[in-house]
């Protein structure tokens, strides 16, 4: 039954997956707010949360000083070179298109189909392929991979991939595609960001072939997938009722992260190394230039922070000379943030009075936490003014809780 739901499932393709477990994940996420043992483990786990872990300050720019005879940030003190870098500027000169071996399979230029990409983890009999979207355009250019649902329950990235993805035309594309819309797919079949050991997959890579099921998952993806891109968006939400502007993280000391986030339209970009362990950073150590994409909450769909990633990826498409757009509006230039998230100091509940993409001044009350015993309400306030790039919703919080991510416009490095 089970088995043949899931072949059921597969051969039905991405849609049908989206919607038909879309029903699983609310119903997995109705059965877990029931449980107060895992409401206990979720509070905990905020802890390690990557949304607020992944910039809870964001560092200072290292950008080497006017004049200075230092080529470039990249070899910034601190930082290992990577073996030289497979993929600067322009990846290799091909001249003509050529075929793309992946997964064992071999994709003819002009040609799009969907591979699969299994981690060998399960119990061989019932294991259960991966998707991967593959379009080889009919002309030569760099590799990018998109990559979406590394925690189970953020569905904005899996929707993004999709209409980025069918929206191209392999015979007009220059370069390659690589899309896994739903890499953890045992999560979102259960509407959870983690894995069946309740790990946190984006804490594992790039992965060991004798370590923990997240090591060896993380492995599988980077040497089987990964390592084939020249570039890598990897696509996120806020993670437990908080919610994001649509928005890249990226490592700005790295110059070829810095010029690869030149070619997303309109995007907040927020400077932050990243922590070991996670996808996009272990992909800049291996020399893959990497940006995670942040669009909105997780367990929802939503067309306005789709709509703003699709567009994003397909300006990037078209800097990085892969398609052309016929049609360029607004203001198509990235605007850089530093970033400080502002903690609740008491616990109670949450009352917004901004809204997302709202400009704050410092001083200015962004909320409220309201205690329903005693009635008292305190304000949570800017410690500076900018713009509110993260948030958390209407919520019982706790002390220290990170509740408003307010961003502050800053110089783009190496301008
Ligand atoms: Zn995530």
């Amino acid at each position: 039954m089970l088995y043949r739901w899931l072949t059921h499932l597969y051969r039905a393709g991405l849609i049908s997956t989206l919607c038909g477990s879309l029903v699983a994940v609310q119903a997995a996420y109705a059965e877990q707010s029931g449980d107060s043992d895992n409401q206990e483990v979720l509070v905990a786990e905020l802890a390690e949360d990557e949304s607020v872990e992944d910039v809870e300050h964001s560092e200072p720019l290292q950008s080497p000083e006017p004049g200075s005879d230092e080529p470039d940030a990249i070899d910034a003190p601190g930082k290992d070179a990577p073996e030289e870098s497979v993929s600067s500027e322009q990846p290799e000169k091909k001249e003509e298109a050529t075929s793309l071996k992946l997964l064992g399979a071999e994709v003819a230029p002009g040609k799009s189909t969907r591979l699969s990409w299994s981690p060998a983890i399960q119990i061989a009999g019932l294991s259960q392929p991966t998707p991967v979207l593959v379009i080889n355009g009919a002309k030569p250019g760099p590799n990018l991979c998109l990559t979406g649902a590394v925690h189970g329950d953020e569905l904005n990235g899996i929707e993004i991939i999709r209409r980025t993805m069918y929206d191209l035309e392999p015979d007009k594309l220059s370069g390659r595609v690589i899309g896994v819309p739903i890499v953890n797919l045992p999560g979102f079949q259960r509407g959870s960001r983690y894995l069946p050991d309740r790990r946190d997959l984006n804490r594992h890579f790039p992965g060991s072939t004798d370590g923990s099921l997240a090591d060896r998952i993380a492995h599988s993806l980077f040497e089987s997938v990964i390592r084939h891109c020249d570039m890598l968006v990897d696509i996120h939400t806020g993670s437990l009722k908080r919610t994001n502007l649509p928005q890249l993280r990226a490592d700005m000391n790295n110059s070829d992260v810095a010029r690869l986030t030149r070619g997303f339209d309109r995007m907040a970009v927020v400077h932050s190394t990243g922590s070991a362990g996670m996808l996009r950073h272990a992909a800049v150590e291996a020399g893959i230039p990497s940006v995670t994409m942040e669009a909105g909450e997780s367990l929802r769909i939503q067309e306005h922070q789709i709509r703003a990633g699709v567009n994003s990826l397909t300006s990037l498409l078209d800097k990085e000379g892969m398609i052309s757009r016929m049609f360029v509006w607004g203001d198509p230039e990235p605007v850089y943030y530093d970033s400080e998230w502002v903690r609740a100091e008491q616990g109670g509940i949450l009352f917004s009075e901004i809204k997302l993409g709202d400009k704050v001044s410092e001083g200015e009350i962004l909320g409220y936490v309201s205690d329903p015993i005693t009635n008292e309400q305190h304000p949570i306030r800017a410690r500076s003014g900018g713009r509110i790039i993260g948030m958390a919703v209407d919520q019982v919080v706790m002390a220290g809780f990170a509740t408003y991510h307010v961003g502050t416009e800053a110089e783009v490095p190496g301008e």
